[in-house]
This record gives C-alpha cells, sequence and structure tokens, in this order.
C-alpha cells in the first residue's frame, strides 16, 4: 500500500461538516487517495451511525486500490482511538482518520493501522 502524507484541504473540511451534521451521532466513511494524498470520501452502503460508534460493513466494498483506510467522528471530543477503533484499524487499510467534536481543523488525528499517531500535511 502507497504511503499516505497527506490530505486535501477541501476533503477535510467536507469531513468536518458531515461530523457536524451527523452529531452526536458518529459519522463514518472510507477514505481514497490519490498519489499519496488523501482527496475523497466513499460513504460505504449499510454504515450504522449510532450514538457510541459507526460500524463499517466494509465487506460490502468493491475492491478499490485506492482506498487507503477511513474516517470517523467522536462526538465526545476525543481523538484517541478505542479499542474497537483498534480492532478495526488492524484489519483495513493504513491510515485512519478520527475527528473530535467540534470538528474543527485542530481537532482531528491520522493513525495508523498499528494505532500509532502519524502526521499528515493538509494540502490545498
Ligand atoms: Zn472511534
Amino acid at each position: 500500500m502507497k504511503r499516505v502524507v497527506a490530505i486535501a484541504r477541501k476533503t477535510l473540511r467536507m469531513i468536518l461538516e458531515a461530523s457536524r451534521d451527523m452529531y452526536p451521532r458518529e459519522f463514518g466513511a472510507v477514505l481514497r487517495a490519490d498519489q499519496g494524498t488523501i482527496d475523497e470520501l466513499i460513504l460505504v452502503p449499510g454504515t450504522i451511525s449510532g450514538k457510541r460508534h459507526a460500524l463499517f460493513q466494509l465487506h460490502t466494498l468493491p475492491t478499490d486500490f485506492a482506498v487507503v483506510g477511513t474516517v470517523h467522528s467522536h462526538p465526545s471530543g476525543v481523538f484517541e482511538p478505542s479499542d474497537e477503533d483498534l480492532a478495526l484499524f488492524s484489519k483495513f487499510g493504513g491510515i485512519h482518520l478520527i475527528v473530535g467534536y467540534p470538528y474543527n481543523e485542530d481537532t482531528w488525528a491520522a493513525w495508523t493501522n498499528k494505532g500509532v499517531r502519524t502526521p499528515l500535511k493538509v494540502v490545498p
């Protein structure tokens, strides 16, 4: 899997906006990247947004080699992965974003599939 080093600002804004729309429930989507930059969201059919957790129905996704990981929101404001998140991260993709309430450009983090926080540049 290609290393992801950045996210397009418009994609980040889309994530933050969708997270605000879903509040107090969680928002979840799958991330696509082009040349190491995340630039697209895919809404997974059957994703259940609960008060506690966005459950991904990842087996419903067609094979897509541009998919690099997932994003979901934490209405609690904490953007550290939970144990369930770490279990999901280890099974799918290589990079996972968590955005925390109040969902602005400083309240999110990117994690590797091993649960290590990783820097991600925001690019125009
Ligand atoms: Zn979570």
